[in-house]
């Protein structure tokens, strides 16, 4: 269905839809329980000189106060084993709690504040709010979700000093009536974790965010339904109204009745038997008829994540982006950071491999003070070019992750490799790092698999030559279709040259797989691609061992693989070969889909 323009529409019988983005899938029902923090306004004015000495002594007591009341949020939101805490909600907050009290506390930054204050004479509000407008504009302007989400937990730490300053409320201790809907303009981390409770909340609407704000991101990890940037929900909605969040659809239903109550109803109950299903689903092994095991694994970006793959039948995580681990944060994470992070998910895996790549950063994605500009960061200083670059950057990630090896079955990935020279440059300093904790006595594990990604066509092109010197291939079709057919995957200008299946593509992705398999090296594929159940039959005929996607993806692209038989996939993907346009092979791959699954195909995107 089309979104309406305003957001806003009338559903056909009792009530009025609105329509947001679903953040976290299910349906509640319930009444509304608004949540309303109020904006603070910044008094701005200039100090007389004599005014100065005491204002200074204004402001270090606000800050002081609010680092008290992080760590008492903190030691609310604590109470979990150290092993466990990088795998729940809980811990995310806590990580941006530490984060806003390691600000607080950040001597240059407050210097800075300071020198505001003394030297340009502004109040302490305007000077604090000053100085993080500046550290929000080095994590860039651009509309990328993410780094959106992250200037607006600055803000929320501006308003808690300015708050502090201005003698306001900043932690209500409110209480939710239990099982309610919580309605609000904005969620802070730090309410987040106060009142985002499960059992206690049903369903969240947030006026504003979207799907990687850390309300957001908790929700799912709770499981519960969500629906966010709604525009004006907040006001739209009454206390104590019935509402409906639907947070599969991204719809929100105020005051539901009649045949619209019972249709929503029987969502709940549908989405409630569906995943019972899928958890049935979830044990069974993705093999072919003819016997094929593809191992289909999960991609991650936060520990938070990591349940919501094995429920729906993760065998393990073919990618892990570490890069996430450095942008919640004004300074770089210490080794320990990362060894915390990675030991935790490996312990959470127990049995299941899980890759983890080495930082993917760009120039566009760093901590203030490493940040450059770059014409076109997507070709620029990233990833492992960054990596080799920067020695204790990579160094203390290399450490971190010889030190986790013991707590699991980890396989390490270098993203972005060039060719052989950068891949044994990388080699390298992994072996330096091995070297330095066994002089230092720390266990490692004895064997640690070491695999590549192939993204870069130069590559590709090599990966025979590649494949003798690493342990296993993954394939990035994010950027390796976006570099090949030279289509900026995030311009939607040209994403119609964005085609996993143009012949050019499947030829490169033939050449991979033998290459690999001659060596016999195992090779995976962790972009959006191999999460597309319409590639599914392609991806199997061409030889891929692992498939590695968004946890909602697998149990789909399972069905499809326990549908066929290798041999009938191989046949497909060779007669696909011998199309020319990528129109005439779309085409063919989906009319040998539907004879084969009949509509089980009907919902992919090819
Ligand atoms: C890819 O390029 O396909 C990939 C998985 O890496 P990322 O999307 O993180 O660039
Ligand atoms: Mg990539």
């Amino acid at each position: 269905m089309k979104p309406e323009p305003d957001g806003l529409a009338p559903a056909h019988d009792g009530g009025l839809v609105l329509r947001g983005i679903g953040a976290a899938p299910g349906v509640a029902i319930a009444q509304a329980f608004v949540f309303e923090r109020g904006k603070v306004r910044t008094p701005r004015y200039h100090l007389p000189p004599e005014k100065i000495e005491a204002e200074v002594t204004r402001l270090l007591a606000a800050l002081a106060l609010s680092d008290e009341q992080l760590g008492r949020i903190q030691a609310a939101a604590g109470g979990e084993a150290p092993d466990r805490l990088h795998l729940s909600g809980a811990r995310e907050y806590r990580l941006i709690l530490e984060a806003h009290q390691a600000m607080l506390r950040d001597r240059t930054f407050v210097a800075e504040v300071l020198r505001l204050l003394r030297e340009e004479r502004l109040n302490a509000e305007w000077a604090f709010r000053r100085e993080i407008r500046r550290i929000k504009g080095a994590l860039g302007q651009g509309g990328d979700e993410y780094f959106r989400e992250r200037r607006a937990d600055l803000d929320f730490l501006a308003d808690r000093v300015v708050r502090n300053l201005l003698g306001l409320t900043v932690d209500v201790a409110i209480e939710p009536p239990a099982g309610c809907v919580l309605v609000t303009r904005d969620l802070s981390p730090t309410d987040a974790a106060l009142l985002l409770v499960p059992g206690k909340v049903a369903g969240l609407v947030i006026d504003l965010g979207g799907r990687t704000s850390h309300a957001a991101l908790v929700a799912r990890a709770r499981e519960i339904p969500t629906v966010v940037g709604t525009g004006d929900a907040s006001s739209r909605i009454q206390n104590g109204a019935l509402v409906a969040v639907d947070g599969g659809h991204g719809t929100v239903t105020l005051r539901p009745t009649g045949s619209v109550l019972r249709r929503l109803e029987a969502g709940r109950s549908r989405y409630l038997e569906e995943e019972v299903a899928l958890r049935a689903t979830s044990e069974l092994p993705a093999v072919t008829r003819d016997g094929v095991h593809v191992r289909l694994v999960g991609n991650l970006e936060f520990g938070a994540e990591a349940p919501s793959l094995w429920a729906h039948g993760a065998e393990g995580i073919g990618l892990y982006r570490t890069e996430f681990l450095y942008l919640d944060r004004p300074d770089l994470p210490s080794e320990e950071d990362h060894y915390l992070a990675y030991r935790a998910l490996l312990l959470a895996a127990g049995e299941r491999p899980v890759t983890i790549r080495t930082l993917d950063l760009g120039s566009d994605k760093l901590p203030g003070a490493m940040r450059r500009r770059e014409a076109n960061p997507a070709m620029g200083l990233r990833a492992l070019r960054l990596a080799l670059r920067s020695p204790a950057l990579f160094r203390a990630q290399l450490r971190a992750l010889l030190r986790a090896s013991v707590a699991g079955r980890l396989r390490l990935m270098f993203p972005m490799v060039s060719g052989l020279t950068e891949m044994r440059e990388a080699r390298a300093q992994l072996e330096q790092a091995r070297a330095e904790l066994a002089r230092e006595g720390q266990p490692m594990a004895a064997h640690l698999p070491v695999g590549i990604m192939i993204e870069l066509p130069a590559a590709a092109a090599i990966a025979d030559r590649l494949a003798r010197e690493c342990d296993f291939f993954s394939v990035g079709t994010n950027d390796l279709i976006q570099y090949a057919m030279a289509a900026d995957r995030g311009n939607p200008l040209v994403s119609h040259l964005y085609r996993p299946l143009h012949l050019g593509i499947l030829r490169t992705l033939e050449f991979v797989v033998r290459s690999a398999h001659e060596a016999g090296i195992p090779v995976a594929m962790c972009g959006e691609m191999a999460g597309d159940a319409a590639h599914a039959a392609v991806l199997v005929g061409l030889g891929f061992d692992e498939l590695s996607m968004n946890a909602t993806s697998i149990p789909q692209v399972k069905r499809i693989i326990r549908a066929l038989s290798a041999e009938e996939c191989r046949t497909i993907a060779r007669d696909a070969m011998r199309l020319g346009t990528q129109e005439e092979i779309e085409r063919f791959v989906r009319e040998r889909m539907r004879e084969r699954l009949g509509d089980l195909e009907a919902e992919s995107s090819v």
